[in-house]
């Protein structure tokens, strides 16, 4: 339980008061996560984020940079976000948990739905520390450790995109959230979340440059997902394709619209 509330108003205090309290501290985003059950949070000290002044988005050299303190709601209302990035925002069903939830707090949960990373990996979207370390999403997820997540950064955040989450209710479990992007020199990025113990990206699958069936049945084979509730490993491995290459065929058509 939460008995003292720390609000740094700087990154350097916020840092410094975790390594005092070390493991005895959390950071605090918005608190959707932090303050819910089953999720509450154990730890004795929260250091909030509030006062460091990241609730901003903004864009250098054609990157779009994000403060890890942008709500979701207010990013999604924001202009010009990629489309995708938008789509993703609503998939987070209820907007009163928009209005709160931090897009730094949605990476660092790294709760079993994780409904936007995907389009973050699809668009290479990268993230800067308190310490001033950047780092790729992807490096992050495999090794998040106790970073201060302070800014994400998407260098090309207008490249062919798309996403979709598949489940049985706007409010029901995901069955998998799928985003797939063309860059600019015509690589393909896949990235899943729902069908591992994380979000992953399909490497192999990508390099193969694949379209339709053949990349429906390729993706189907590179996923290991578990029979749950939400369907059996044959049905998440075949939706899982057949979105997968829809996704890929609308980011193409994307492409043809832009030139
Ligand atoms: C009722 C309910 C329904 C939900 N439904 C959905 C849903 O449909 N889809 C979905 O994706 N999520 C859902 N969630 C999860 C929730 O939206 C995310 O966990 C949330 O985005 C976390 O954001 P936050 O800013 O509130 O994080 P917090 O609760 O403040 O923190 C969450 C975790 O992230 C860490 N953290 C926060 N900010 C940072 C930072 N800047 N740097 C490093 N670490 C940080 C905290 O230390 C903590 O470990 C739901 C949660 C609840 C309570």
């Amino acid at each position: 339980m939460i008995e003292q509330f720390f609000k740094p108003d700087s990154v350097e205090q916020a840092l410094e008061l975790k390594r005092r309290y070390q493991d005895d501290a959390v950071w605090f985003g918005g608190g959707s996560k932090l303050n819910a059950t089953p999720t509450r949070t154990t730890r004795r000290i929260a250091i909030s984020l509030q006062e460091l002044e990241l609730e901003w988005t903004d864009w250098d050299n054609g990157a779009l940079r994000i403060g890890a303190m942008t709500r979701l709601q207010t990013l999604r209302d924001s202009h010009y976000i990629p489309a995708a990035l938008h789509d993703a925002l609503g998939f987070v069903y209820s907007r009163h948990l928009r209005n709160q939830s931090t897009l730094g707090g949605e990476i660092a949960a790294r709760q079993e739905e994780s409904v936007i990373v995907p389009v973050l990996l699809a668009l290479d979207a990268q993230l800067i520390c308190g310490d001033g370390e950047i780092l790729p999403l992807e490096a992050y997820l495999a090794n998040p450790g106790d970073r201060l997540l302070t800014e994400i950064v998407i260098k090309e955040p207008f490249r062919p995109c798309a996403t979709r989450k598949i489940s049985r209710s706007q409010a029901g479990l995901t069955v998998v959230t799928a985003a797939v992007a063309i860059t600019e020199h015509d690589g393909i990025r896949i990235a899943l979340d729902g069908v591992a113990d994380k979000p992953l990206r399909l490497r192999d699958v990508e390099t193969q440059k694949l379209e339709g069936s053949a990349l429906e049945q390729a993706v189907a084979d590179a996923i290991f997902p578990q029979e749950d509730i939400r369907g059996s490993v044959a049905y998440k491995r075949y939706i899982t394709g057949i979105v997968v290459a829809s996704l890929y065929a609308d980011c193409q058509q994307m492409g043809e619209e832009v030139v």
